[in-house]
């Protein structure tokens, strides 16, 4: 038997919102870059009734900086994402992020709006939009609210997202000068692999004292977390050799990984600790006698 797919290309931005009022009840699927969708509708993962294809809105591919922030149109690809200078030079972290996604088809297609919407814990710039404290700006025909990155899922492959509205906007806050970004995603290959283990992280400090740390998690949790505990213990302290041993421990109670076809729980959490480690220890390199 065959089902009949409602197919919207909308003309502009009001089109699209009106067509997702129209059908919130139906099993409406957004299609942007189609890199999640698409497989998951040929493997029959999902049988959308609706399907609302915006990849063609101009409105939701713009990017504009501001003096504190960036503000991203969902359908900036990846490949923008590396190319871009004012993302390379304002939030280098979503640069490297992005050039550790899948390969050049998956780059030049897939989108940071799909990413944050397909909810998966292991998407790759979600670590990094959660150590920047993004905001997304959703929107419908009704209006527009904003929620903040780091209360947007509300469980596995989950989210606040209502089923008339769309991402909207990406506002990021920038880095700054004094602060360190780093990026390790673990896979099991170089390109063309879904993160085993993934951290973003900024860390700024002054007189060997860790003034302020931020670190996100991917594939680690049921949606991508950030290591709280671990902040908290990090904060305010002196970089020193126990201090990081410490971290490496305590970061244990930040994350409940899972066994799956990628990895094992065992070998996430080893990892999660020793990246962690690397890291603090590499930063104290750097910052000795500073
Ligand atoms: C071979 C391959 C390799 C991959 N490698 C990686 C990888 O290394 N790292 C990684 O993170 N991901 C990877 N992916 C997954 C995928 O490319 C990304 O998640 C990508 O960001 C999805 O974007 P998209 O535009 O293609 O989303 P789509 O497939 O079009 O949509 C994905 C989901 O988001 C929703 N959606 C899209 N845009 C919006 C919007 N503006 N508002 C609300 N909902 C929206 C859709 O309805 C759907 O639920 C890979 C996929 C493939 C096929």
């Amino acid at each position: 038997m065959t089902t009949e797919v409602e197919f919207c290309a909308p003309k502009n931005l009001a089109e699209a919102l009106e067509f997702l009022a129209l059908n919130r009840d139906k099993k409406t699927w957004i299609l942007a870059g189609g890199t999640d969708i698409m497989p998951a509708i040929n493997s029959r993962q999902i049988s959308p009734l609706a399907v609302l294809d915006i990849w063609g809105l101009r409105e939701l591919r713009i990017l504009e900086q501001h003096q504190r922030h960036l503000t991203l149109g969902p359908l900036t690809t990846f490949s923008e994402m590396m190319q871009d200078p004012r993302i390379g030079q304002t939030v280098p972290l979503l640069r490297e992020a992005a050039q550790s996604v899948g390969a050049v088809q998956i780059q030049n297609r897939g989108t940071l709006g799909g990413n944050i919407a397909n909810a998966s814990p292991a998407g790759d710039v979600l670590p990094v939009l959660a150590v920047h404290n993004a905001v997304l700006e959703l929107r419908s025909a009704k209006g527009s609210r904003n929620v903040e990155f780091n209360a947007f899922y509300s469980g596995y492959k989950q989210s606040v997202l209502k089923p008339d509205e769309l991402i909207y906007r990406i506002h990021v806050p920038i880095q700054w000068p004094q602060q360190i970004p780093y990026w390790r995603k673990l896979g099991t290959r170089q390109a063309q692999a879904i993160s085993k283990v993934a951290i973003a992280a900024i860390a700024e400090v002054r007189g060997g004292i860790l003034q302020d740390i931020r670190i996100g998690l991917g594939a680690v949790a049921p949606t991508v977390v950030r290591a709280k505990k671990t902040e908290d213990t990090l904060r305010g302290r002196r970089l020193d050799n126990r201090l990081i041993q410490a971290a490496g421990e305590i970061i244990q109670s930040d994350i409940c990984p899972i066994d799956d076809i990628r990895s094992t729980a065992r070998f996430r959490r080893r990892t999660t600790t020793n990246i962690l480690r690397r890291f603090l220890s590499d930063l104290k390199l750097a910052h000795r006698g500073m």
